[in-house]
């Protein structure tokens, strides 16, 4: 959809403009950096001018509104992602290239926002992308951290934490918007009567003001005027600093309370999958459920003058427990502000509350102290202990006398607060993110509510913003797809699917393949520059990139590495398809496991990479600082991706679907959205091994498993746990890692995600995948079968699921 001011000499008139007004530069002597602020300036014009429209035409319509709340949105770089979907990358490649410059020069001059830690943050951002093009009138919320997740280095093998200032060049896309700025109130006391009228008013005394500032993101959808608004609140101290009172003593308080409360968007929580536990990050929730709420209420009375409709023009939407207070705020604003009673204000809020759940790992169901909520929050603990109370009621009825049943469900109990409880108590509909997900949600960890409310379950399957996996981050295929069976897959990615019947054309599968080392060249320069390591062009790149964590078990990967180094060390000669191993995950900082794991895998890189029997047969590279800039050029070079969670956990995977979207091939367990995507490529266009869910919990459960006689029994595994024992010869321990493995330890069972009982099967897969490469065509066609199924995994299909089932607005989504 080219538009009139996109043509290549308007867009170098802009640019230039720009760095005269912004910078004083001319072309010639602007800095690269200072051409990319340009560019973005240019971009975010247009955009801009769509969101007012967005919004003038959200508010005059009156349709339901879409507000998803997430803590975090893992965004990635704007620029590119922009002009591609407003159709003007062609112009301002071409335009760039009189100027001078390189546009991917250009392009990395950007940084990557880290306001998320993984999986759910990413998520968030491809929903995001997903409401823009189909339609959706959706604003995102979250926290405007002035760090993101950490930046990673690895030195001598270790992680180290750096501080991540993105602000700087990721300004640009932030438009402030001072008029909404919204005041949270933090802690101190309440105190509450009934007035003449026989009204009760709650009053607050001694807490701590706190400014929520709201910056405003504009998400481009693709070939449409829909803007989807990101708004980041940010966090500053209405306090002033004053120097005239430093002599009067009161200075110093001042600018504790001034720092406290801009703490609060300070820094995001490192912890992915886990939760923390800091009464910081209890702040920072109800620091972003508040400003949202009362910014939402704000617009709403504007515009209707009651409240009494809201959940008919509104979805709250809440992404994992984290934003979960909106019920309890909710609650407070419909009562203590406008008047309602607590059925009135119920009906409401449970109408206008939707839960997606991420998780099944108990360490990752957040509590919080009573003690605490009490503290920092006085008012909505209050309303938490009633909706505790009234729904206890609620579930004798169905359990009566069932005291330990009651009180499992309880939201209140043994003095914590059950956010997930909450959250179910409080919405009309909850949903897990994958078929295994939801059914495991339904049978097993929230049973007794499904027994309760079966109608307020469902699934929605997530999925990933196929323009920017696929369409901008590998063009080339995009190109030779788009030769194939036209554009319309951009807009309508089910179309992929024209694919299937095309198995037969060796010259698109040849082509396929040239496409594939293209894109491992360019990762293998990256590679060779970052870690300095030569890999092997023609070795399989067998990638393992995402947060690391036990559950999803690198380590089985890594004693599979270890198994083959003895291969080869007993026979360099053998016939041997060479690999190159690639990881890239952050651990959090807390997590010792995790962060050996990594110092592992680097270990043991050193001494595979530098072996000279080796040779290029076997490499081991462990990429820096793996974030969604890298992940968009990791995933086009990759050949086979790596899902090997213990079956029942993964809740659902993205990284998964981007693989396979990219042609990579799955070797995995039938975990999260792996099980859908067998289904859609067929089981021979997929390597599946180990145990299936229902006997993975069954032995987890029966507490029968020990990993002792598989070690003692099985040579491979015994020799590559004895050398982790031994070491690697730099001189680090590993006996810990070890122990874990056969004893147990940190309060969990000896091999707790039985890495020792699925290891045989990994390896027979891993040798079936080795055969198959040998054959490139029979390679490629099972490539091809992944592209051409890999529709179903957009985002924009999800997004329009969520619409129909959930939200019940409208998308021009096509199924
Ligand atoms: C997609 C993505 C993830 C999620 O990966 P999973 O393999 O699904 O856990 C994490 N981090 C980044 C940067 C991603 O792009």
């Amino acid at each position: 959809m080219p538009r009139k001011n996109f043509t290549k000499n308007a867009l170098k008139e802009a640019i230039s403009g720009k760095l005269k007004r912004h910078f004083g530069r001319e072309v010639e002597d602007a800095s690269k950096e200072q051409v990319y602020e340009a560019c973005a300036l240019v971009v975010r014009d247009a955009l801009t001018e769509h969101m007012i429209q967005t919004q003038n035409e959200v508010e005059r319509g009156g349709e339901r509104q879409v507000h998803y709340l997430c803590m975090e949105f893992l965004v990635g770089r704007s620029l590119r992602n922009n002009a591609y979907n407003l159709g003007m990358l062609p112009a301002l490649t071409a335009a760039l290239s009189e100027m001078g410059y390189e546009m991917a020069d250009i392009f990395e001059e950007e940084a990557d926002p880290g306001l998320g830690n993984g999986g759910l943050g990413r998520l968030a951002a491809c929903y995001m992308d997903g409401m823009a093009t189909t339609g959706v009138r959706g604003t995102g919320y979250s926290i405007r951290y002035e760090h993101g997740i950490f930046k990673q280095k690895i030195e001598d093998g270790k992680q180290v934490e750096l501080p991540d200032s993105w602000l700087a060049s990721g300004d640009v896309w932030h438009i402030p918007a001072l008029d909404d700025t919204r005041e949270v109130k933090i802690g101190g006391t309440i105190n509450s009567y009934f007035n003449d009228q026989g009204k009760m008013v709650v009053e607050y005394h001694d807490y701590t003001p706190v400014l929520a500032v709201p910056y405003d993101m504009p998400i481009s959808g693709y070939d449409t005027d829909n803007i989807a608004r990101l708004r980041l609140w940010e966090a500053k101290s209405p306090i002033a600093l004053d120097m005239k009172l430093f002599s009067s003593g009161e200075y110093l308080k001042a600018v504790e309370k001034h720092a406290l409360a801009e703490t609060i968007s300070m820094v995001l929580y490192p912890e992915d999958n886990h939760r923390e536990g800091q009464s910081l990050r209890l702040k920072q929730q109800y620091f972003l459920v508040s400003a949202t709420l009362q910014d939402i209420c704000a617009k709403h009375m504007q515009q209707f003058g009651t409240m009494a409709n809201f959940a008919h023009k509104h979805v709250l939407h809440i992404n994992d427990t984290h934003p979960t207070l909106v019920i309890p705020e909710l609650m407070r604003i419909l009562m203590d502000d406008h008047d309602m009673s607590w059925e009135q204000a119920w009906n409401v809020v449970s109408q206008a509350v939707a839960y997606t759940n991420h998780t099944v790992m108990p360490e990752a169901l957040e509590c919080w102290p009573v003690s605490l909520m009490q503290e920092l929050m006085p008012r909505i603990m209050q309303i938490i202990y009633e909706i505790n109370e009234r729904f206890c009621k609620q579930l004798w009825d169905y359990f009566p006398n069932d005291f330990q049943k009651i009180s499992k469900l309880a939201i209140v109990s043994d003095n914590v607060v059950r956010m997930a409880n909450l959250a179910i108590a409080g919405s009309f509909s909850v949903n897990g993110v994958s078929a295994l997900h939801s059914e495991i949600l339904k049978e097993r960890v929230f049973n007794d509510f499904y027994t309760i409310f079966p109608a307020k379950f469902r699934n929605v399957t997530n999925g990933i913003a196929h323009r920017r996996w696929l369409c901008e981050a590998n063009p080339a295929l995009t190109e030779l797809i788009s030769e194939k069976i036209g554009t319309g897959f951009i807009k309508h990615p089910s179309e992929l699917k024209v694919l299937e019947s095309m198995g037969e054309d060796k010259a698109l599968l040849i082509r396929l393949g040239e496409i594939k080392r293209a894109n491992k060249q360019r990762l293998a320069d990256y590679i060779k520059e970052h870690n300095g390591i030569e890999v092997n062009m023609d070795s399989i790149f067998d990638v393992q990139v995402k947060r690391l964590h036990e559950y999803k078990r690198q380590m089985l990967n890594i004693l599979h590495i270890i198994s083959l180094y003895h291969k080869l060390k007993d026979d360099p000669n053998m016939d041997f398809v060479p690999r190159t191993y690639i990881f890239g995950s952050k651990a959090a900082p807390g997590y010792a496991v995790a962060k050996k794991t990594i110092q592992l895998i680097n270990s043991i890189a050193n001494m595979i990479n530098n072996d000279p029997a080796i040779g290029d047969k076997l490499k081991v590279v462990f990429i820096e600082d793996y974030k969604v800039s890298l992940a968009e050029i990791i995933m086009p070079a990759a050949e086979v991706s790596e899902q090997i969670s213990i079956a029942g956990k993964e809740a659902s995977g993205t990284g998964n679907m981007k693989f396979m979207m990219n042609g990579a091939l799955t070797i995995g367990t039938m975990d999260g959205a792996n099980v859908e995507i067998c289904e859609a490529v067929g089981v021979e266009n997929i390597f599946i091994f180990g145990m299936e869910t229902p006997e993975a919990e069954a032995l987890a459960a029966s507490g029968s498993y020990n990993p002792m006689p598989i070690y003692n029994d099985n040579h491979t595994i015994k020799r590559v746990i004895d050398h982790i024992i031994a070491g690697f010869g730099d001189g680090v321990d590993y006996t810990d890692i070890a122990n874990l493995l056969l004893h147990g330890g940190n309060g969990g069972p000896a091999d707790r995600y039985m890495i020792l009982k699925d290891f045989d099967s990994y390896a027979a897969a891993q040798e079936r995948v080795g055969q198959m490469y040998r054959r490139p065509e029979n390679w490629n066609y099972m490539s091809l079968m992944n592209i051409a199924n890999s529709g179903r995994f957009a985002s924009d299909r999800s997004i329009a699921e969520y619409a129909q089932n959930i939200w019940r607005v409208k998308t021009n989504f096509a199924f």
